[in-house]
């Protein structure tokens, strides 16, 4: 039986859910028809906002992996974060799309054909949980979270994650705040940037404990 469990980090304040059900991924949203297999769903091209660097910039580890995503080919600085895009085998997708007109309730089919930088092919991402954006860290996917039979506990992580999203909503507009008034951005200044963002403390979201969540195969739930 598959796990579904909170993990704390916290000195940063950030944390992630485990789902074991990744390790052997069987959702629509895992399938893969690019070089890259065994990827789960990381055909997301992720973004990287203020919140996210602020944790990169306090310390050599973290600094590193803000490098390994500015050295992407494919990434592209904003004035308040940076989206790092990764593989996209346009051709095969083009060809898919006119050969097949399955609805396998999945809309946008390019997932199919994309993998995120920083995924490997059957070892999963390659960048430390700590430094993982929220949507890397919080997200699971439909098909299993319907196999989540604890509805409450199942609640308790869904609120704890919109928790989690509206904080760093509002750590982003602060963080901002802090570069605009020094009229100092990601593009025009990133250097100065990640001094004064070394300057500011982090601010420590707390998480709750959470119980750990089973997850059912249908022939368990029958069992
Ligand atoms: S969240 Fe779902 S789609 Fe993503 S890796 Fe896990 S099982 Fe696969
Ligand atoms: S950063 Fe890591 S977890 Fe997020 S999509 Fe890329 S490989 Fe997956």
């Amino acid at each position: 039986m598959d796990k579904i469990r909170l993990e704390r980090f916290d000195s940063y304040g950030y944390a992630r859910y485990i789902c074991t059900s990744c390790y052997h991924c069987e959702s629509k949203m895992g399938i893969s028809y690019c070089s890259i297999k065994m990827r789960g769903c990381c055909s997301y091209f992720p973004k990287f906002e203020l919140v996210d660097i602020h944790r990169m910039v306090k310390s050599t580890e973290g600094l590193n992996v803000l490098n390994r995503i500015i050295d992407n080919p494919g990434t592209v600085v904003y004035s308040y974060y940076i989206h790092a895009k990764g593989y996209f085998d346009k051709e095969g997708y083009e060809k898919y799309i006119k050969t097949n007109d399955d609805d396998i309730g999945i809309k946008d089919k390019t997932i199919f054909f994309r993998a995120c930088p920083f995924v490997k092919s059957g070892f999963g991402c390659t960048l430390p949980p700590v430094y993982r954006n929220y949507v890397c860290n919080f997200f699971i996917c439909d098909e299993v979270m319907s196999k989540v039979t604890d509805d409450i506990v199942k609640g308790q992580y869904i609120r704890e994650r919109e928790r989690f999203v509206k904080w760093a909503e509002w750590e982003n507009r602060s963080l901002e705040a802090i570069l605009s008034e020094r009229h100092i951005n990601l593009r025009n200044n990133f250097e100065e940037c990640i001094k004064v963002l070394q300057d500011v403390p982090l601010t420590i979201f707390e998480f709750a404990q959470l119980k750990e969540l089973s997850v059912f195969d249908t022939d368990e739930k029958e069992a």
